[in-house]
């Protein structure tokens, strides 16, 4: 019995795994092939001071539209991007898509606009990933301090030696560093205070149950109070309405992201919206 039993659990499981590898095989050809043919995008979302509601950056995201104009989710596409292994190509594209869009925006009348770039965990654990950076940089003459490169909290957890070096290494040519979708994760205070980051993003999550008045002091204040004591910038993420970000700004949040001021927006289109939204 218990080797009928070990059969058929091998063959369940087997099974479905199969259908899983397939689809997953499936869906990284199609990637593959939408990256070849020029199917994938990068859209921008702007970052606004909270004070002055005027731009101060724009969050690079990666958008995949198929042929028959379905819209396929990064949060879907990037774990098999890293699974296959493209994510070391696709996330060099999206940085030097993302420098070369910020040296645009400059260039007309935004001379110290940011631009954010998700990196992922496969990208930042690749050898290479240094020497990418740099060039990346030199290639598209995009101001180093300028850039910001998210890494999620997870990543900022691992291997503290290796870290440390490489976020070192990173400061050094000029880029910041964010800890995005921060609170979602277990960083202790003490390891925080090691690495050589410069923004905390606080995760939606927490933008969103700010306005729960039941609550004491909320997960986004402690953030916030957190930044101010180990002296990192903060901007909250997923802003959708006016009275998170009225009492985000009240908690001292200086920049915020989200719908509320500007879904991501194709190249083109942030150039106009910015157009409209100009400090002079
Ligand atoms: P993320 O980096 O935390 O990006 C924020 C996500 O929240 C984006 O989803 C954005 O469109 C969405 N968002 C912004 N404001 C609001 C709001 O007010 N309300 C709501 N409900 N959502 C809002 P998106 O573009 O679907 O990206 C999902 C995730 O995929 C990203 O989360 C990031 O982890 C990953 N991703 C996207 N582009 C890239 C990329 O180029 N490289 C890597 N490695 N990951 C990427
Ligand atoms: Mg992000
Ligand atoms: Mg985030
Ligand atoms: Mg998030």
């Amino acid at each position: 019995r218990a080797k009928l039993q070990q059969r058929t659990g091998y063959l369940h499981f087997s099974r479905s795994m199969g259908i899983d590898i397939r689809e997953r095989v499936n869906m990284m050809h199609a990637l593959r092939a939408a990256f070849e043919e020029r199917h994938l995008f990068v859209v921008y979302q702007p970052q606004i001071d909270m004070v002055t509601r005027l731009p101060v950056g724009a969050e690079a995201l990666l958008r995949w539209q198929t042929e028959d104009k379905t819209m396929i989710s990064p949060s879907r596409f990037i774990p098999i991007a890293e699974y296959s292994g493209l994510i070391i190509e696709l996330g060099e594209w999206v940085l030097r898509q993302a420098c070369q869009e910020l040296v645009r925006i400059q260039r007309h009348g935004f001379p110290n606009f940011m631009m954010s770039v998700n990196v992922s965990q496969v990208q930042f654990r690749h050898p290479h990933f240094l020497s990418m950076l740099r060039k990346a940089l030199e290639d598209t003459n995009a101001p180093p301090h300028c850039i910001e490169l998210e890494i999620t909290e997870s990543m900022a957890m691992e291997e503290p030696d290796a870290l440390i070096k490489l976020l070192d290494q990173i400061t050094e040519t000029g880029v910041s560093i964010a800890i995005d979708d921060f609170g979602t994760g277990f960083s202790s205070l003490s390891h925080l205070q090691k690495l050589s980051v410069d923004r905390l993003k606080i995760d939606r999550a927490f933008v969103m149950e700010i306005t729960d008045s039941s609550r004491g002091s909320s997960i986004a204040e402690m953030i916030i109070q957190l930044g101010r004591n180990l002296e990192l910038d903060i901007i909250a993420e997923g802003v959708e309405d006016e009275r998170q970000a009225k009492i985000l700004t009240e908690l001292g949040c200086p920049y915020g992201q989200g719908y509320l001021f500007s879904k991501p927006l194709t190249s083109d289109a942030l150039h106009d919206w910015l157009r409209t939204h100009k400090t002079t």
